[in-house]
C-alpha cells in the first residue's frame, strides 16, 4: 500500500520543483481532465537535463540537430516522471501548462466535444520513446500522482484520463503503443 502524495497550493508535496515560465491562468479555474504524454530528448535517449531545459526555455539549439527545431517552442507540462519514477513539477496544477496544443476531446460528463484541453487539464509527461516499455516505477509514481490529484480536484476522476494521441490524433502519437493502460489501472487500485 502506497500513500498518495499531498498537494499544497497546486504543488505536490515532497516533489522537486523546477518552475517553468510557460504557463498562465486557467480561464475558469476548472481542473477536470488529465492528459498523458511521453517525451525523450534527444528522441530515444533517456536521462540528462534536456527535458527540463526545454520546459524552462534553456535548451541549447546547437547541442543536438533535433534541438534546433524545438528550442524556440514555448511548452511545458505540470509533471515529468523519469524512467526511475522520480517526479519533477514545472507548473502549479492551478495554472494552465502548455502541453496539449490544438486538441479535441469527447467529454463523457457533458456529452459534448470540447477543445482547448490546456484550459482544464493537467499534463503529465512520462520519459519514454513510445516504443520501449515504460518502467513499473513510472506506473507506480503516476498512479500515486493521479490518486492525489483526484482527491484534491473532485471534478477529475479516473474516467477523465486520456492520452495526447487521443485528443490530437492527426498530430500526436504519445504516450504510444508501449503505454499499458490496464497496468496503470491496476497500480491505481493498489494505491486505494
Ligand atoms: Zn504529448
Amino acid at each position: 500500500m502506497l500513500a498518495a502524495a499531498g498537494i499544497r497550493e497546486g504543488w505536490l508535496e515532497a516533489v522537486r520543483q523546477v518552475p517553468s515560465p510557460n504557463c498562465n491562468a486557467r480561464p475558469t479555474g476548472e481542473v477536470s481532465a488529465l492528459v498523458l504524454h511521453s517525451i525523450s530528448l534527444p528522441p530515444g535517449r533517456f536521462g540528462g537535463a534536456d527535458i527540463e531545459r526545454l520546459f524552462t526555455n534553456c535548451l541549447d539549439p546547437q547541442a543536438h540537430p533535433y534541438f534546433a527545431a524545438i528550442a524556440g517552442l514555448r511548452v511545458s507540462a505540470h509533471v515529468l516522471i523519469r524512467r526511475d519514477g522520480e517526479c519533477t513539477q514545472f507548473v502549479s496544477f492551478d495554472e494552465r501548462a502548455w502541453h496539449a496544443g490544438r486538441s479535441r476531446w469527447f467529454d463523457p460528463h457533458s456529452g459534448c466535444e470540447r477543445g482547448e484541453l490546456n484550459d482544464f487539464s493537467i499534463g503529465i509527461e512520462l520519459e519514454g520513446d513510445e516504443i520501449s516499455p515504460y518502467r513499473e516505477a513510472q506506473y507506480r509514481a503516476l498512479a500515486r500522482v493521479i490518486m492525489a490529484l483526484c482527491e484534491h480536484y473532485p471534478a477529475l476522476t479516473p474516467g477523465r484520463i486520456t492520452g495526447h494521441a487521443h485528443i490530437a490524433p492527426l498530430r500526436k502519437t504519445d504516450p504510444g503503443p508501449a503505454f499499458d493502460w490496464a497496468f496503470l489501472r491496476r497500480c491505481m487500485l493498489d494505491c486505494m
